[in-house]
């Protein structure tokens, strides 16, 4: 079952419910939670590619167990190294702080650490194989609420769009103008619902 809007271009299909903006580890895993519970997102990416990156490594045991929840664990235990003990040195070598993960509790009793770009492909993956297409050199440029709707002005290659949806989820680092806009629009409906679980 798939949620989403009546869409006149689209031969009465539905048009999807949910639009991200972003292609970063937020917006893919939160493109992976929706479709595990029968939600198809639109996802867009301004950039023309994804970025080859290192950025953030570390995955630390919590994050490891939302992912095992969310049956993604298997490709990240296979891609990262585990770090089972982290330790500060300050100068001269002297140790300022040593943290073991053992014992703390959890299935997962360490840090996978891989790069930022393998931990987005490894999710871009996932949805390729459910069919999700992530469109890149798509930029949102305004939100604007409408009786139907959110609606959505969407720019790709000097083409403009506008996209009419019930959500715009914006997983995008430091941008107030798009998270202030994009919270749902309030309605109590099987998406809220779907999202807190
Ligand atoms: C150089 C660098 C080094 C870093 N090093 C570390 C580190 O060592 N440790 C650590 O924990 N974290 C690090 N980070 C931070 C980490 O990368 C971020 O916390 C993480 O990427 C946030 O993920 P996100 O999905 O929220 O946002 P992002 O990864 O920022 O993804 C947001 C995406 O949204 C896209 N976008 C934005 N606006 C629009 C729009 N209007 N339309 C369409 N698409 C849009 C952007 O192009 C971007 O790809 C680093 C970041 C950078 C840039």
């Amino acid at each position: 079952m798939h949620i989403g809007l009546p869409d006149p271009t689209r031969n009465g299909a539905l048009a999807p419910a949910v639009l991200i903006v972003g292609s970063g580890p937020a917006g893919l895993f939160a493109a992976c939670a929706l479709l595990r519970h029968g939600v198809m997102p639109r996802i867009v990416e301004r950039l023309l590619a994804p970025h080859g990156e290192t950025r953030g490594t570390a995955l630390q045991p919590a994050v490891l167990e939302i992912l095992d929840r969310a049956g993604l664990i298997e490709p990240f235990l296979r891609a990262a190294v585990r770090i089972r003990q982290v330790q500060l040195l300050g100068p001269h070598l002297q140790e300022i702080a040593t943290a073991k993960f053992a014992g703390i509790g959890c299935k997962y009793e360490f840090q996978c650490s891989l790069p930022q770009w393998r931990t987005e492909a490894i999710l871009r993956e996932h949805l390729a194989r459910l069919g999700v297409k992530i469109e890149y050199g798509t930029e949102v440029r305004a939100i604007e609420e409408d009786p139907d709707g959110l609606r959505v002005m969407l720019e790709s290659g000097g083409r403009s769009e506008t996209f009419t949806t019930a959500y715009v989820l914006g997983a995008r680092t430091a941008s107030r103008a798009i998270r202030c806009r994009s919270i749902s629009r309030g309605r109590p409906t099987t998406v809220d619902t779907l999202l807190q679980t």
